[in-house]
């Protein structure tokens, strides 16, 4: 197998280098407040093998990769929310068992192989959180120096986890989208690789991973993925995976794709349905996908529209409810952003076949921000001093 990038704008093709990060003929005509034009995508050359190998379908040689068990995360089969929805055929990919809790060990995990066969030693980033936390944790297995730019406002687990991991923080007195930015001039002025999700095109093809886990484990692709949607690049990475099992002739359709974001930071699905991006600042009570500007959103509406996907938002309340009833019916606590994906299943039953094989992504441990998980419950606000109290 052989790999290049392909821009998805201007269709030039470039070498796997880590000098090419967004295209260089479309960079140029990047606009403010918009998502990044001209995202690279990794294109692959050649047929595949008999036996169905994921690391044959990586651009990094497996020798590069950092010595961290990424992946491979379990598929639940939840016997009691088939019942209650009455999908037969309903699984959870939980990715906050990846090491670092969340599904950006994916992207951070071939960043990391890259930048190791590049002879790069020191990689910067913004992130709401996990990213952040994930590169750090990866970047301490492989031994590697990492710079991350951090909105104030991010959930003391996720600031505290990066921190034990050793990279160095740097706290934004702002959002996220001011962070990506000062990270990006960072980068400009310091040298070394960065991370920022989408303008890094191996982001998205380490994302992929978790597409190709899922035919391994079902041997077939699911009818339908819920996936939540910030920057849309785990969709994008849902959307290459099933790509490129189609190209290889191992599926014969691309799965339908629901992203679903926060009523509250809504600006893909408002795309979705208008065309046009427009910056309003948001807030919700998943942090993971609060996002003014999504970085990838040209690229994931452009997806989303060829292969039939779907975008859908939900509130608040219904992130925090569908956290607690996967976390009570499930035993799976995952953090909102998670949740946000249950919730939109939730919202689209009626539209789903009771027997389709319909798979929910949850992208992060719920450890990972106990402030938002304990707005669903009722934390008792009094101590017992003896057994006589409660009997
Ligand atoms: C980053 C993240 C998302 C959203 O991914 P995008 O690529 O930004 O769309 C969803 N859930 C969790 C837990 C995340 O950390």
């Amino acid at each position: 197998m052989t790999f290049n990038y392909r821009c998805t704008i201007c269709s030039a093709s470039y070498e796997i280098r880590p000098e090419y990060t967004v295209c260089p003929h479309c960079a140029p005509n990047q606009k403010t407040d918009q998502p990044l034009h001209g995202i690279l995508e990794v294109e692959l050359h050649g047929p595949a093998s008999d036996k169905f190998n994921i690391a044959e379908l990586l651009p990094i040689e497996p020798e590069f990769f950092p010595p961290i068990p990424v992946g491979n995360t379990p598929l639940w089969e939840p016997r009691r929310l088939r019942e209650f929805t009455g999908l037969k055929q309903l699984f959870i990919k939980d990715d906050g068992t990846n090491p670092t809790a969340s599904f950006k060990d994916r992207a951070s995990c071939l960043v990391s192989a890259a930048a190791r066969k590049f002879n790069i030693n020191e990689i910067t980033l913004a992130s709401t959180g996990n990213a952040g936390s994930s590169m750090a944790g990866i970047g301490a297995a492989a031994g590697q120096h990492i710079n991350l730019f951090l909105p104030e406002s991010a959930p003391p687990a996720k600031l505290i986890q990066a921190l034990q991991y050793g990279a160095r923080v740097f706290r934004v007195n702002g959002n996220y989208d001011k962070a990506y930015d000062l990270s990006l001039i960072y980068s400009h002025l310091k040298g070394g690789m960065n991370r920022n999700t989408a303008y890094n095109p191996l982001t998205i093809e380490g994302k992929k991973t978790v597409s190709l886990e899922l035919f391994a484990q079902l041997d077939r692709a699911p009818d339908a993925v819920f996936v939540s949607v910030g920057d849309g690049c785990i969709l994008a990475g849902v959307y290459k995976g099933f790509k490129d099992l189609l190209q290889l002739g191992y599926i014969g359709e691309v799965p339908k794709i629901f992203g679903v974001q926060a009523e509250t930071s809504d600006a893909l699905f408002r795309a979705f349905h208008c065309g046009v991006f427009e910056t309003i600042p948001t807030s919700t009570v998943a942090d993971s996908i609060c996002v003014d500007v999504p970085r990838n959103g040209a690229h994931a509406l452009s997806l989303l529209k060829t292969y039939g996907g779907e975008m859908m938002t939900v509130s608040d309340q219904e992130i925090l409810e569908a956290q607690s009833e996967l976390s009570r019916t499930v035993g799976l606590f995952t953090e909102p952003a998670g949740a946000a994906a249950y919730a939109g299943l939730r919202k689209a039953i009626g539209a789903l076949g009771p027997d389709s094989l319909i798979v929910v992504l949850t992208t992060g441990n719920g450890l990972k921000d106990t402030g938002s998980a304990a707005l669903g419950v009722e934390v008792p606000e009094q101590c017992i001093d003896t057994i006589d109290d409660i009997i």
